[in-house]
């Protein structure tokens, strides 16, 4: 196994401690495979995670991010949910209302298909410019494309010319690895404008270790954090932190900051989860076995009864959950009832197939003929709408959410 360096790339400290080895994992999970050889050939690479003692940041110590692959192949976009959707209009509301954003502009670094730079244009009257490698202009179909203006990049120095009200920057940070860096690198490129309010958000990792959501652990995201150790980061390069949250059924990090002026303010009470997050390290470890058995318990069982299960949710999570259990699928079927199917209701995915483990991806409205006793569902946070959903499709299925 390689190992991408010893010191801690959020503080620079050396105090780090591995709790977390997965070997051979695909180092994607987002992008569509338009065969099953293709899905089963893909890259792989190693994860060993590790907790600052420091910081509490967690980082993949066998990260490669040669490795990577961002493409327009990459499909992340959570928008086809009206879950989510809702998600985005509360918060950016809110955003909006909050530090009177009515006709402000935004930048959006790392803006995959461009769904809450879009939302965030309708909403506030603005103008948008993003910025990301994944974008795909044929997705943007929204009244507001005129003021809107994309470039498929990565964002760094070369794009400081462009300035808005408000800088935004939604699960990008996770897929980075040397954390420092980049924002330190998003704080030069602001310049002098104190004005400008910066928007982060990211996966919260102290739930990952809380729940032992091992799902939520995967190559692509090489950074792990806790909203003390993004404010610890963001203090340590030149922010001034005004507002810290969670949201999303608490999955997700929010974080508003301005470039820091004189005086740093008092640190947040979240600041102050160093001991917690060690402690969460100590029993997700402890944890991590019994819940890997009690997952492939449930499997073995629905399989010596003859009964079919699907995965709901062909994103990361739904890559993790089966890698980690080491389910692969075969050319052929090696029995009537293996798992070989994962239902998504992204359109763009159907007929694709998931990097690393080979099953195909299909539309709710397959399960009406597969008839499958199981839905395992990746975020409980869609159990109501896929429970709807297989209600007006016929589908008498027992879901169970991970
Ligand atoms: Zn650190």
């Amino acid at each position: 196994m390689t190992s991408s360096g010893s010191t801690c790339k959020a503080c620079g400290h050396g105090a780090l401690r591995g709790f977390y080895r997965l070997e051979q994992v695909p180092v994607h999970s987002c992008l569509l495979m338009e065969t099953r050889a293709e899905a089963l050939a893909y890259p792989r690479g190693d994860l060993d995670l590790a907790f600052c003692e420091s910081c509490g940041f967690i980082q993949n110590r066998a990260f490669d991010g040669s490795l990577h692959e961002y493409s327009t192949r990459y499909e992340e976009t959570q928008a086809y949910s009206p879950r989510f959707q809702r998600f985005l209009d509360d918060h950016i509301g809110r955003l909006i209302t909050s530090y009177d954003l009515d006709g402000k502009s935004a930048l959006e670094i790392g803006c995959g298909k461009g769904e809450w730079l879009v939302r965030y244009c309708e909403l506030s009257g603005g103008h948008g410019i993003g910025i990301d490698p994944g974008y795909r202009p044929e997705r943007t179909t929204s009244d507001v494309r005129d003021r809107l203006t994309f470039y498929q990049d990565f964002y760094g120095e070369s794009y400081a010319h462009l300035s808005a009200e408000v800088v935004a920057c939604r699960h990008t940070l996770e897929h980075i690895e040397q954390v420092r860096d980049f924002t330190s690198l998003v704080r030069r490129t602001i310049r002098d404008r104190t004005e400008t309010l910066v928007f982060f958000e990211l996966p919260d990792v102290l739930r990952v270790l809380e729940e032992c959501a091992f799902q939520d652990l995967y190559y692509e995201h090489c950074s792990y954090f806790t909203l003390g150790s993004l404010l610890r980061l963001f203090r340590r390069t030149g922010f001034e932190p005004i507002e810290a949250w969670t949201d999303y059924d608490e999955q997700y990090l929010m974080l508003v900051a301005r470039i820091a002026g004189g005086t740093a303010s008092h640190p947040f009470v979240a600041e102050n989860d160093l001991d917690v997050t060690r402690q969460a390290v100590a029993r997700f470890e402890e944890a991590l076995p019994r819940r890997l058995a009690s997952w492939r318990a449930t499997h073995d069982e629905a399989r010596e009864k003859g009964e079919r299960v699907v995965v709901w949710g062909s994103g990361s999570k739904g890559v993790a959950y089966l890698t980690t259990l080491g389910m692969r699928v075969a050319d052929e079927p090696r029995s009537p009832t293996e798992l070989r199917y994962v239902v998504d209701i992204n359109p763009n995915k159907h007929g694709k197939f998931l990097a690393g483990t080979g099953h195909e991806i299909v539309a709710p409205e397959f399960l009406r003929e597969y008839r499958p006793a199981t839905i395992v569902v990746m975020n409980p946070i869609y159990m109501d709408e896929i429970g709807t959903t297989c209600k007006q499709l016929g589908v008498d299925a027992r879901l169970i959410a991970i």
